[in-house]
């Protein structure tokens, strides 16, 4: 479960952050969903630990990860994170790319990595280099290394932009049923409103650094807060 209350962070006297809470029970799926500049990615740094709020404060399964005066490390925090170039390492195979965020790596990690890269169907390009891989299949190593350590919270921001149309809603679908599975509270970020519909047991809507709305996707299709977010998501049909 992710906790997040009041989160301000301004850059130049700008709040880019402007009071933002929300939460994500484990094994749900909350889509931030709003247009480029309003505050998204900035929210998944603050997270992540890569970057630090001015204020609020940040627990995940009911833990204090951060606040103003207390911090703990990105990686101690059970925080995954997967990126939109999926940043994959191209020295490494895909079996010690999974491996990469466990101590002692593949060896001493062979069934989970086994199991890992059976779920997202790669299990046949264990030895493959990156740059043998399809976009596709390079999303769903990344998927299975961010995994790997049984993160309680997954970060994903915007992971499926890079793919092409026709495979997304595959891809989709196989890592909304993955996630479901571990169990993992998931922030997504997308300016999609269809994937929103499609992944999200929640949409966080954003507009200029504030949640302007938060609930269902059914809720806020069928009731969107103003004009604007009508016009949001009034593509979809
Ligand atoms: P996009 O959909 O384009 O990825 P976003 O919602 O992820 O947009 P952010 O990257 O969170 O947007 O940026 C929000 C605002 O904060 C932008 O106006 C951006 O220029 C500003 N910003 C982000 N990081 C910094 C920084 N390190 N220094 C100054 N301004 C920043
Ligand atoms: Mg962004």
């Amino acid at each position: 479960r992710l906790e997040v209350r009041h989160l301000i962070r301004s850059f130049d006297r700008l709040r880019v952050v402007n009071d933002v809470s929300f939460r994500i029970e484990a094994g749900e799926v909350a889509c931030l969903l709003g247009p480029s500049g309003c505050g998204k990615s900035t929210i998944l740094r603050i997270v992540a630990g890569v970057d630090m709020q001015d204020s609020g404060s940040i627990h995940v399964d009911g833990r204090l990860v951060c606040d103003t005066q207390f911090r703990i490390p990105p990686e101690r925090r059970a925080i995954g994170m997967m990126f939109q170039d999926f940043a994959l390492f191209p020295h490494l195979p895909v079996s010690e790319n999974v491996a990469f965020g466990l101590p002692g790596g593949h060896a001493a990690h062979r069934d989970r990595v086994a199991e890992l890269l059976d779920r997202v169907r790669m299990s046949r390009h264990r030895d493959s280099f990156p740059h043998e891989l399809s976009g596709g299949e390079q999303q769903r190593i990344a998927l299975a290394r961010a995994l790997a350590p049984r993160p309680r919270v997954l970060l994903m921001d915007e992971p499926f932009s890079g793919l092409d149309e026709r495979l997304r809603d595959g891809i989709r679908d196989d890592t909304l049923s993955l996630l479901k599975d571990e169990g993992t509270a998931v922030l997504l970020v997308t300016h999609e409103p269809v994937e929103a519909m499609r992944m999200a047991d929640q949409i966080l809507l954003m507009r200029a650094g504030r949640i302007v709305q938060q609930g269902a996707p059914y809720n806020l299709y069928n009731a969107p807060v103003d004009r604007q977010a009508a016009a949001f998501f009034s593509d979809i049909n």
